[in-house]
Order: structure tokens, then C-alpha cells, then sequence
């Protein structure tokens, strides 16, 4: 059974143990993702984010999923492509590390990641993906806990490219 599962549609609507949302360095909200998430999880989830004090680039936190199905957030504040010369790599596979973490640390066995730092932060969609799936794998094998990894794309496009990345790991027997 592939424990890891793209899909397409609005990561609020998903009933997993958690949901991530790519967030601002305030946690207070911001648009895409983060928008919809504090839109769908109502007034609770804002107020909890505010006494979480921020997050730094390539950090993460966990809060309770207020009104979504999900029963948490995981924050993640992925980093804004600057041309691939300011660590972008290195800290967007942080933040998939620190959420995978925080999962493992809490015991959740189903996880729902959008694609941080490809909307308006402007990453590269290829690289992140690759980075996005690569870390699922090791985090996987790393965390017993860990059942499954949901994709959750907004665009066909983005399923695609989640899609090749994954069966080109398939076929070379990585995934
Ligand atoms: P960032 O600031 O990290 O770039 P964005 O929210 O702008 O974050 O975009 C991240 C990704 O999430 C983009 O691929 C965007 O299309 C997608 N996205 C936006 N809204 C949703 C949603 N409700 N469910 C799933 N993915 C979404």
C-alpha cells in the first residue's frame, strides 16, 4: 500500500490528523493556503497562533485544528525564492523536517501537505517537489507512526509534477 497519496482539492475540507499551512513568519494570517485555513478553522485558530508569539523561517508549530476536520495545524513558514542564493533549499527541507518532527513527536499518523512556497513565495515548482518528496520518504522510513502523506495539490499542474516526481522514485525503486 503506497503511503503516500496525491490528491487534488482544498486542504481544509481533508480529515486528517493534521493539515499544514504554509504561514508567515507572525502567524497571523496572510493570503493562499494560510488564508483559507484560518478562514475555514474560524476565530480560535487565530487566537491560539497569537500567543504562539511567531515562527521563523524553516520552523514550525503545532495548534489544535479549531473548526476544521483536521485536528491540527502544523505552521510552517517556508522561505521566499530569491534566486536560489539565500539557503532557499536548505530551508524549505527544514520546514518539512520540523513538521515531520512535530508529527512524530505527537503521535500523528495522517499528515495533508499543500505545496509550500510555490504560490506567491515564488519557488521554483520542480525543486520544491523534489525536496517536498524527498523528505516524506526519509521522514517515512524515520517515523513508525507515520501512516500517511496526502499531496494536496490546488492545480493540475502541481499534481503532475507530484505525480512524475513520484513514479520516476518508483521506477528507480526509491519509493
Ligand atoms: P507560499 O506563501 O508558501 O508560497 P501559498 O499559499 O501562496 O504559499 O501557496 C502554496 C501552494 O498552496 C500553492 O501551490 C497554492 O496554489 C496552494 N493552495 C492555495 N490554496 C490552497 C488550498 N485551499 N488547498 C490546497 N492548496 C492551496
Amino acid at each position: 500500500m503506497h503511503r503516500i497519496e496525491i490528491w487534488q482539492g482544498d486542504i481544509t475540507t481533508l480529515a486528517v490528523d493534521a493539515i499544514v499551512n504554509a504561514a508567515t513568519n507572525s502567524l497571523l494570517g496572510g493570503g493562499g493556503v494560510d488564508g483559507a485555513i484560518h478562514a475555514a478553522a474560524g476565530p480560535g485558530l487565530l487566537a491560539e497562533c497569537r500567543d504562539l508569539g511567531g515562527c521563523a523561517t524553516g520552523d514550525a508549530r503545532l495548534t489544535r485544528g479549531h473548526d476544521l476536520p483536521a485536528r491540527h495545524v502544523i505552521h510552517t513558514v517556508g522561505p521566499i525564492w530569491q534566486g536560489g542564493t539565500q539557503r532557499e533549499p536548505l530551508l524549505l527541507r527544514s520546514c518539512y523536517r520540523r513538521c515531520y518532527a512535530l508529527a512524530g513527536e505527537h503521535g500523528l499518523a495522517r499528515l495533508a501537505f499543500p505545496a509550500i512556497s510555490c504560490g506567491v513565495y515564488g519557488y521554483p515548482h520542480e525543486q520544491a517537489v523534489g525536496i517536498a518528496v524527498a523528505e516524506t520518504l526519509l521522514a517515512l522510513q524515520q517515523y513508525p507512526t507515520l501512516e500517511k502523506v496526502i499531496f494536496a495539490c490546488f492545480s493540475t499542474d502541481m499534481a503532475q509534477i507530484y505525480e512524475r516526481t513520484l513514479s520516476r522514485l518508483r521506477q528507480a525503486g526509491l519509493a
